[in-house]
């Protein structure tokens, strides 16, 4: 049937699951993926489309570190997106709407060709853990699977409670079980746990809808892509989106169903994504808002299923029906599936190790929705990170820990088990304080070497990311010692609103210019000479011109980062005792107490422990 053995288990196969299965096996320990349905591997719960805003850098950093969502995103893509172009590189988000099922089977079919991984299709109904370790899984037939490191990826399927309208059933997704009996154990073992819910549109037959009362949203004119591996290529062909958008006769209909709604009627007590809300919770919140904009896309290269993002909801479905009837475009709609919400246990990150190993269990990893988050590429990062540490773990050897200067993944981490959430948590720029240096161009830089090291990133992605660093490396020097004279550069820069020189000028110091975008640097004969005889990547290019025009904040944050690697440095042993520090105020000293942080940094992100606790901290531990 299988090993008796194995050097990890991976409870669950959604992104996370995945993630932390690859990961696990391609550094060479023995590992068994056990999940429900072997058919509905890496399934997409919800809309169908990878990255977006902050989450496109974090499908760039799994794939720098050698990860699977980035190659899959790109070999399943039927549109890609460069979202707020408009902006400054930082904010630079990659965006793809993927075909779902193909998404699924491409998953399959990478996870089928790694070596050293086992299958098996089963409930995991219970946790074996002995003197504090973790030894194994318990399926609900009853058979024992022996580990010495268990991953749980399990989303939103423990004790999973499906709601439409005033109906409610069991399941973990629709037409899927729920899963029951590890929260259960866990709880036992003393793990708190709490409920969370989240919600998904209706998907709709687009041989129903009227697209020409809706507006096109094509995909970029020139697709690039996630991976910065040679596996895969930008998109030659592409799907379109639709955008059309409720009124207040669709919000009044919506209305009539409030009092048969799960969300008003008190019959869903906990809390959903904040900035993912349903339909029926924006029309509440924002009575005086006339309209709400709907995009409607795609499911795939060939079916003609549609997703409405922005119509997430838990209302009865005649009132769905009757509601999306009205909207432009759709006065013919038929449903394919109706939108639901889904209530489901998690359990509080604060009970995680930075390397996301349980603070209660050795061995024992979480990863995903579990740990309250929401979204594909945060679980997949997370299951990511757990099966490197996982394997690290087994194979006796340091920790894999990513810090909040080096990755988004690193934010993640650090905030979810430092400040825990109580709502689903999902990522945003806003959310990294060196955004400016965690950018999408440059994961490869940041993560690949690291990855490599571990064993995880194989050598072909090293040299690639060598290469790219040594051209764009050369570009800049180029930039730094070639001269411009007036003649050359004055009626560009005239075009643009920039003073005109009077001298020669190195290049590096007129692209400064603000008035100048990136695009404006190869309008220069010299640099388009430059790429030409180089035979430069457009990846290439556009690195070097990051590094010249933004080069100044670029320093900055390097040197706000540094000064918080020295608290980053300050370790705080493991069995200091907080409760001998008279001074500080008892919040903090409960705080620190439950998250027991590893760092002085890190104590200070915690919520409820001030500068001047950190002041009389560093006094005890003789700073
Ligand atoms: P999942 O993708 O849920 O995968 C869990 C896997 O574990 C499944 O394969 C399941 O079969 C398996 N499993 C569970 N328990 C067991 C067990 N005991 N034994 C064996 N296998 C088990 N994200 C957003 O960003 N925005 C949204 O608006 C949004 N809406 C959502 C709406 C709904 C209705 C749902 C269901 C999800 C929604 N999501 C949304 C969340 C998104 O789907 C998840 O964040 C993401 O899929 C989580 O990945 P995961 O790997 O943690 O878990």
């Amino acid at each position: 049937m299988f090993l008796n053995q194995y050097d990890v288990i991976v409870v669950g196969a959604g992104h996370a699951g995945c993630e932390a299965a690859a990961a696990a096996a391609n550094m060479g320990c023995s590992t068994l993926l056990v999940t429900m349905n072997l058919q509905n591997i890496a399934q997409m719960s919800c809309n169908p489309a990878m990255g977006g805003i902050a989450k496109g850098q974090i499908v760039r950093e799994i794939d720098a570190l050698g990860g699977y969502s980035g190659i899959v995103s790109d070999k399943t893509a039927i549109q890609f997106k460069m979202l707020n172009k408009s902006k400054g590189p930082a904010m630079w988000s990659p965006r793809v709407q993927s075909d779902r099922m193909r998404f699924s089977d491409e998953w399959r079919t990478m996870l089928e060709n790694t070596p050293n991984l086992d299958f098996y299709q089963e409930m995991v109904a219970g946790i074996l853990a002995e003197n504090g370790k973790i030894v194994g899984v318990k399926t609900s037939l009853g058979v024992e699977i022996k580990a010495k490191s268990v991953v749980l990826t399990n989303g939103t399927f423990l004790n999973g409670l499906i709601h439409i309208g005033d109906k409610q059933f069991g399941g973990g997704r629709a037409g899927e079980s729920a899963s029951f009996g590890i929260t259960e154990d866990l709880v036992k073992l003393g793990f708190e746990s709490g409920r969370m819910k989240t919600g998904t549109p209706p998907r709709v037959d687009g041989r129903s809808l009227d697209f020409s009362k809706m507006t096109e949203q094509p995909g970029d004119d020139v697709p690039e892509k996630f991976s910065y591996s040679n596996l895969t290529a930008p998109l030659k062909t592409q799907r379109s989106c639709w955008m059309s958008y409720t009124s207040l006769e669709v919000h009044d209909i919506l209305r009539e169903g409030f009092d048969r709604s799960p969300m008003f009627n008190g019959r869903i007590k906990s809390l959903g994504p904040r900035y993912c809300p349903s339909i029926e919770d924006k029309i509440n919140r924002f009575a005086d808002k006339e309209r709400h904009q709907l995009f409607v896309e795609p499911e795939g290269w060939t079916t003609c299923e549609y997703y409405i993002n922005g119509f997430s909801t838990s209302l009865p479905e005649d009132v769905q029906f009757k509601a999306l009837r009205s909207v432009a475009g759709f006065e013919n709609v038929k449903f394919f599936r109706p939108g639901y919400a889904i209530e489901y246990d998690y359990f509080p990150p604060t009970q995680l190790q930075h390397t996301l190993e349980t603070k209660l269990v050795e061995g024992l990893y979480f990863a995903g929705q579990i740990n309250g988050t929401t979204g594909y590429e945060e679980a997949a990062s997370q299951g990511l990170m757990a099966g490197i540490n996982a394997a690290l773990k087994v194979q006796n050897r340091e920790p894999f820990i990513l810090k909040r200067d080096e990755a988004y993944i690193g934010v993640l981490i650090d905030d979810l088990i430092t400040k825990g959430t109580e709502e689903p948590y999902r990522m945003f720029t806003s959310r990294a304080e060196y955004r400016t240096l965690l950018r999408q161009d440059n994961a490869d830089f940041r993560l690949t070497p690291k990855a490599f090291e571990i064993g995880l990133a194989k050598e072909e992605r090293l040299i690639r990311m060598e290469q790219k660093f040594s051209q764009s490396d050369a570009m800049v020097n180029f930039f730094r010692e070639t001269s411009l004279k007036p003649e050359e550069a004055n009626p560009i820069l005239e075009a643009k609103g920039s003073a005109p020189m009077s001298q020669p000028d190195k290049m590096f110091k007129v692209f400064s210019r603000p008035q100048l975008d990136l695009e404006d640097f190869r309008k220069f004969k010299k640099v388009a000479a430059y790429i030409e005889e180089h035979d430069l990547d457009q990846e290439v290019v556009e690195q070097a011109e990051i590094q010249v025009k933004y080069s100044g904040y670029i320093e900055k944050e390097k040197n706000n980062a540094d000064k918080l690697t020295r608290l980053e440095d300050m370790v705080i042993p493991d069995n200091f005792n907080f409760d001998k520090i008279q001074s500080i105020s008892i919040e903090a000293k409960q705080k620190l107490n439950k998250i027991r942080p590893r760092t002085i940094a890190q104590a200070s992100r915690i919520s409820g422990v001030s500068p001047s606790d950190i002041s009389v901290l560093l006094i005890y531990m003789g700073r």
